[in-house]
């Protein structure tokens, strides 16, 4: 039966070149901080501890698996012979089913081939080929053979417990916290007291479980141990694939299941032990004939924005509303929710700028699949500031919680995927007109400048927009017509191609014409090569992950603005592969 509210969902996370769906789960936050590591599984109430094995342990697993069912057949010949003797032939010949069970390649092979292909330990191959037979016995017609599931189970239950070992649960447990070079999180059904007191707590990163509450012993353990915890997952052990990354945060209750690589990065190095810790820095990066440069960060959470003023961010340039709401469906999320999700960003950024992009989504993540009947996966369909135009009343409603939360605050709007000035006309009409409902002033909307015929068109858009945002993520991919997301076309995806270059350069010219601010808040901008180029191609405002700054400014420092010029030229007129070196 399905578990409601849902414990688990799926979000979309941007990886660096796309997104990618990650399952998150939640729960109850009872330890509160942060911790990454690879997911160790264990049912403890079913004795039955889920963890995969390395490659060179599947020999070993594979022999534990035949001695297992060896003793278990032994058991079984014996049963039946002593219930031949005692009982008849007749009740005797029910093991004889059961032996034919064991020994059935269903069974046997398949729980093999399991450790073999999928690296599981043989309990769990065990339990998983056993699900998949009785599911088969399930479907077959003959009422005999339904009443046969009985007889599986028994035969299960005798070779998982074979497999156990003489260790204590908790000795057991450790060796497989050690398994792995850095410290775990531990997912567990329950975890009793008696079990954790004996638990190596060095080697826990995090504590995850299926039961439990707030003031569970072993929720007040984590806490006085200092280590994250989320309780009352209800469904951890089914679906956390042991092994797996798991970025736990004790503070929200929530966990992230294999999120994207850029983010595995960016949380190692948020939570890198550090010998000693590195200045914070501040005020405008310098080139190195002390041109100024600005520097903002591209954050996702409000936690991530201490470390983005440490790393060198004078504000925040691109706010991502829609991840900021947990990859919700937009659709459900009311007005008051959003509000507090906004003011959680600004208040942290107490007097500096903050922009926050409206929701560049499909009606899918939007949660309106209904929407379109033929949905395109494809980027080129209904997305971003057009979804906005033909659900007015959901663009609206975050335009209402973008003022109240900005109020006093230096917030600043920006519309994703645009295409055309009205558009942007139509939006800030409508800013104008919530601001006006509520007595606010309306933040300056500006717009991203994402797609060709922005680019070619920017100096018409600076006319209606209060500043720029060039995406050179979705830039390059509409330029080249090269999907970011696809790695079959992954090396035309190349945004130092002079076409995308030069479109670049059109956006910095209609810009100035009208007096606008113009950023790259793309990743381009953190690839110390083309941040060069793009420093060359007459840009000064750079807004990147906030963990790629502090290289940036120290990459910028290395070269003077007639050599960036300089980059550029070369990039623009002598084709991508001529693009500068790294500094
Ligand atoms: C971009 O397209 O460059 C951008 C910053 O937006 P996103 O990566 O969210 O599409
Ligand atoms: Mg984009």
């Amino acid at each position: 039966m399905p578990i409601w509210p849902p414990t688990h969902w799926r979000r979309w996370w941007p990886t660096g070149s796309g997104r990618r769906d990650v399952l998150m789960l939640t729960g109850v936050a009872v330890a509160p901080g942060e911790a990454l590591g690879p997911a160790v599984v264990a049912r403890l109430r079913a004795h039955d501890v889920r963890y995969r094995i390395a490659n060179e342990d599947v020999a070993s697993e594979q022999a534990r698996l035949v001695a297992a069912s060896d003793r278990t057949r032994s058991q079984l010949e014996e049963i039946r012979d002593r219930t031949r003797h005692v009982l008849g032939t007749e009740l005797g010949a029910m093991f004889d089913v059961q032996l034919l069970m064991l020994t059935d390649p269903l069974l046997r092979e398949r729980a093999d081939a399991l450790i073999r292909t999928r690296h599981v330990n043989a309990e769990w191959a065990v339990v998983e080929a056993g699900e998949e037979l009785m599911q088969r016995l399930r479907a077959i017609e003959d009422p005999y053979l339904q009443e046969r599931h009985g007889d599986l189970s028994d035969v299960l239950g005798r070779v998982r417990a074979n497999l156990q070992r003489n260790d204590s649960d908790a000795g057991w447990l450790n060796a497989q916290l050690s398994r792995f070079a850095e410290p775990c999180v531990f997912v567990a059904d329950d975890l009793p007291i008696s079990v954790a007191a004996q638990l190596d707590w060095t080697r826990l990163a995090a504590l995850a479980t299926d039961a439990g509450t707030r003031t569970a012993h072993t929720a007040i353990l984590a806490r006085s141990m200092g280590i994250p915890a989320v309780v009352g997952l209800q469904e951890a052990t089914r679906i956390v694939p042991p092994g797996a990354i798991l970025l736990v945060d004790g503070t929200a209750g929530v966990i992230a299941v294999d999120p994207p690589q850029t983010v595995i990065a960016a949380t190692r190095h948020r939570l890198r032990p550090v010998a000693a810790p590195q200045p914070s820095l501040s005020g405008p990066a310098l080139t190195a004939d002390d041109q100024p440069l600005h520097f903002f960060a591209n954050i996702e959470r409000p936690e991530d924005v201490p470390f983005a003023w440490r790393e060198g961010a004078e504000g925040l340039g691109l706010v991502r509303s829609e991840l900021l709401l947990g990859g919700q469906p937009i659709a459900n999320v009311n007005e008051q929710v959003q509000v507090e999700a906004y003011r959680a960003v600004l208040e942290r950024a107490v007097d500096r700028e903050v922009t926050i992009r409206t929701f560049d989504i499909t009606p899918e993540e939007m949660g309106l699949p209904e929407l379109f009947e033929v949905e395109s996966r494809e980027r080129l369909g209904m997305r971003g500031l057009r979804l906005g135009l033909v659900r007015p009343e959901l663009l609206e409603r975050q335009l209402r919680a973008l003022v109240r939360a900005g109020a006093g605050r230096r917030l600043r709007i920006l519309f994703p995927f645009v295409t055309s000035s009205d558009e942007v006309s139509r939006a800030t009409a409508m800013l104008g007109a919530q601001a006006e409902k509520l007595g606010l002033p309306p933040p300056p909307a500006g717009v991203m400048v994402e797609v060709p015929a922005a680019a070619l068109d920017a100096g018409r858009l600076a006319r209606h927009a209060a500043f720029l945002s060039i995406g050179t993520n979705d830039l390059t991919q509409y330029t080249l017509a090269a999907d970011r997301s696809d790695v079959r076309v992954l090396h035309l995806y190349d945004p130092k191609h002079p076409a995308v270059l030069k479109l670049i350069r059109m956006v910095v010219r209609g810009a100035r014409r009208h007096g606008r601010r113009v950023a790259v808040c793309g990743e381009m901008a953190s690839d110390a090569a083309l941040l060069r180029v793009l420093i060359g191609l007459g840009l000064r405002e750079f807004s990147m992950a906030a963990t790629s700054l502090r290289q940036a400014r120290e990459a910028v420092r290395e070269c003077t603005l007639a050599e960036a010029r300089d980059a550029a030229l070369r990039a623009l007129y002598e084709g991508s592969a001529a693009a500068a070196p790294a500094p």
